[in-house]
């Protein structure tokens, strides 16, 4: 696969060989990028290494070689570890390094991590993504930026190797802000999709014909298209578990709060999220949410 025209020869540190990650990591060795990786649990880094990624054992020691330093971890508990103390990338970091972060977190943390970047020398923009491995893995991502301009413009060529669209939206935090309303959306629209499937099922029709029909109407989505034929299957292989949605919207939860926002859907559906949670279905893919409404209407 060709990269942009962004000097290749640059050295990328991914950190978090979770499902997105480690399909950053792949997107990019097969781009001609030189790629570190590092990851809590190191097994997860063998199919890369043999694609020609090298493992450092700790994020320290990656930080060193690296001129790009890539995050995509659970959450802000997991990237402060990664960050922080001896073993911290900012520790090894070289000055005028880029850190970028591709996990969804809590936007007043990321501009903070910023502000820490800054003092030790480094640039930050946070990158949140919106898509899933397969996009991931093809480098077709959505990446939202937060962050100063002039480092957005500098970097701009290396994101559009991490996704083909990149969208600028002002000051440090502001891409994990945005992320966070996209994830609410599609939060919402997963348990519409349940429900509307639910109710086609007490009227009498199963699940196949539901997602056919809705699929052939305007009112086909992401959730109908991609995760339609999937929950026909039951299949909830995660992609996206239910596990990190339910944390972004405990995230959303706080935003709420915190800007008086009145939003009658999502209160709902932050409790059909948390069930479903309580009901030990955080590992599956967040299209388990259908399975959570059918449960509760006696269909499964
Ligand atoms: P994942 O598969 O669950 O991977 C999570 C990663 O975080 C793993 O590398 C895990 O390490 C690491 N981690 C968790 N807690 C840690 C800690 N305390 N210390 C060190 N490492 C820790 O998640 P994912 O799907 O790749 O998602 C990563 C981030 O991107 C999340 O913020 C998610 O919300 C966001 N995101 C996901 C998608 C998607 O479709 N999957 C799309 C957009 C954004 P171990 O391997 O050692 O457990």
């Amino acid at each position: 696969m060709k990269n942009s025209g962004f000097n290749n020869e640059v050295s990328v540190g991914v950190i978090g060989l979770g499902i997105m990650g480690s399909s950053f990591a792949f997107n990019l060795l097969s781009r001609g990028y030189n790629v570190h990786v590092y990851n809590r649990t190191e097994e997860k880094a063998k199919p890369l290494l043999k694609k020609g990624a090298i493992f450092y054992s700790t994020p320290r020691e990656l930080a060193l070689v690296a001129d790009i330093i890539m995050t995509s971890l659970t959450d802000q508990n997991a990237i402060d570890t990664v960050a922080f103390g001896e073993d911290g990338f900012l520790n090894g970091a070289n000055k005028g390094c880029l850190w970028i972060d591709l996990s969804t977190i809590d936007p007043l943390a990321s501009i903070k991590h910023s502000e820490v970047a800054k003092q030790v020398g480094l640039e930050r923009l946070d990158t949140p993504v919106v898509g899933s491995k397969d996009l991931a893995l093809k480098g077709d991502l959505i990446v939202l930026v937060g962050g100063s301009r002039e480092v957005f413009q500098k970097y701009e060529k290396f994101l559009n190797d991490v996704g083909k669209t990149v969208i600028y939206l002002g000051a440090d935090g502001n891409g994990h802000k945005m992320k966070l309303a996209i994830n609410l959306y599609l939060g919402l629209f997963a348990e519409s999709f349940s429900e509307a499937l639910a109710f086609s099922q007490k009227l009498g029709f199963d699940v196949k014909t539901f997602v056919e029909t809705v699929n052939k109407t305007p009112h086909r989505n992401y959730i109908s298209e991609s995760k339609g034929p999937k929950i026909v299957e039951g299949n909830f292989e995660p992609a996206f578990s239910l596990n990190n949605l339910f944390k972004d919207l405990e995230l959303i939860n706080e935003q709420i709060t915190k800007t008086e926002a009145i939003l009658p859907m999502t209160k709902v559906a932050i409790k059909e999220y948390s069930e479903a949670v309580q009901n030990s279905e955080g590992e599956k893919d967040f299209s388990v949410i259908t399975l959570e409404i059918q449960h509760k209407n006696g269909l499964a």
